[in-house]
């Protein structure tokens, strides 16, 4: 295309859009994905292949022609399951007819969730550093992304004062993620009742992100949403692509009031009509006969957890011990560097790859992303690597 013409298309593409920053994961593994001697931390997806099982049943029902659309709302019989797990593992009572839709992973679900909610100008509280898709998609629905920034000191840890310090009447959203992506960070039960009580004491709609919810290492975890009072003005939100290793499947699904299902099943609709039938069936039998993978790949990344942690101690490196998900966010700060200067030049001069911590918004400078979703051997070396850096840097 000539110069003129490219300038023609791009002055029709949205402004919104064109406003948005590139995820700041992407573009530092594309030069990742161009060198093959390179160690990675930096995949947020777990290393393990999906259960065989699981794949079967998929490959099972491309066979047997299980290959059309589905209810919008998802296959029944994994609404059923779906009910009955978050019924037993986190104590959370929803219908399967009505308060249950199956989504194109927690991605489809957080924004059609943001755009049946958000009128232009809504303002939505979430903390920060956070999951790099949750300010575009606020933007993208056009509402006010207002972050509220967790701090190493506090084991970022997001407490009710600091939510206080944001809320406007403006505020109709609070957007959480616990266990937490970047930081490790969970919230326990007595945090979670305090921030309950301050979304209902200002009237918030709470979008809870659970997906990492069956890592956590050293507690149960707990949501939100089993809060009394809270089942009605919470979105909960989990899926399958941690859970049950299964990113490329994209399934997931959200529980809401049937209102909101409602409006939410109307994009769900418009947008993707439902999510893949192989897909849904996998999900199914990851309900009915997976626990046993979750068990083993939690006790996997426990040691893994263990060990990075121990190590960034050792090496005399702030680290706050991750009590859940798959990171390690270790604060880089006193090396003199930013983070992205620091993640360049480990990349560079120890063939490392970790994200810097300004991928998940401003107050992640001075961090760095670390995956444990990756061997034992190869975490080793990365750490052997990272010590020998850090040598130098001093
Ligand atoms: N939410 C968080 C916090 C994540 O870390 C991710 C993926 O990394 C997602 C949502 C997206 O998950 P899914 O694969 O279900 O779309």
């Amino acid at each position: 295309m000539n110069t003129n013409a490219s300038k023609s298309v791009r002055s029709k593409i949205a402004r919104k859009v064109l406003d948005l920053p590139r995820s700041g994961i992407r573009d530092f593994f594309e030069i990742v994905s161009t060198r093959k001697d390179i160690i990675s931390l930096g995949i947020g997806e777990p290393d393990f292949n999906t259960p065989w099982h699981i794949r079967e049943a998929s490959i099972f029902a491309i066979e047997r022609g299980a290959t059309c659309y589905t209810s919008n709302l998802g296959l029944l019989k994994l609404r059923r399951g779906l009910a009955d797990y978050a019924q037993k593992t986190f104590n959370l009572h929803y219908l399967a007819d009505k308060e249950i839709l199956v989504t194109v992973g927690v991605s489809e679900a957080l924004d059609i969730a943001m755009r049946a909610l958000l009128e232009p100008g809504d303002e939505v509280l979430y903390h920060e550093p956070c999951f790099v898709s949750y300010a575009p998609e606020i933007t993208l629905a056009g509402g006010v992304a207002v972050p509220v920034t967790t701090r190493m000191e506090d084991q970022f840890r997001l407490t009710r004062s600091a939510l206080e310090a944001k809320v406007t009447p403006k505020t109709k959203l609070l957007l959480l993620n616990f266990p937490n992506n970047p930081t490790g960070a969970v919230l326990d039960e007595a945090a979670a009742r305090d921030i309950a009580a301050f979304a209902i004491e200002h009237d918030l709609i709470v979008i809870s992100d659970e997906i990492y919810a069956e890592l956590t290492y050293d507690s149960a975890h707990f949501s939100i949403a089993s809060v009394p009072g809270m089942k009605e003005r919470t979105v909960f939100m989990h899926g399958f692509s941690k859970t049950w290793a299964m990113t490329g499947l994209r399934l997931g699904y959200v529980c809401a009031p049937p209102e909101l299902i409602e409006a939410m099943m109307k994009i769900h609709q418009y947008l993707v009509m439902c999510a893949s039938t192989p897909s849904q069936e996998a999900g199914v039998e990851a309900l009915l006969n997976g626990a046993l993978d979750v068990h083993k790949m939690r006790e996997s990344y426990k040691t893994r957890r263990n060990f990075i942690h121990t190590s960034f101690e050792e090496m005399g490196v702030p680290c706050i011990r991750p009590l859940g998900a798959f990171y390690a966010f270790p604060g880089i700060a006193q090396f003199g560097l930013t983070s992205h200067e620091f993640a360049t030049r480990l990349l560079d001069e120890e063939s490392v790859a970790a994200v810097p911590g300004t991928a998940f918004g401003l107050s992640g400078e001075g961090f760095l992303r670390c995956s444990y979703a990756t061997s034992m051997e190869q975490i080793e070396e990365a750490m052997s690597r990272f010590e020998r850096f850090i040598k130098r840097l001093k």
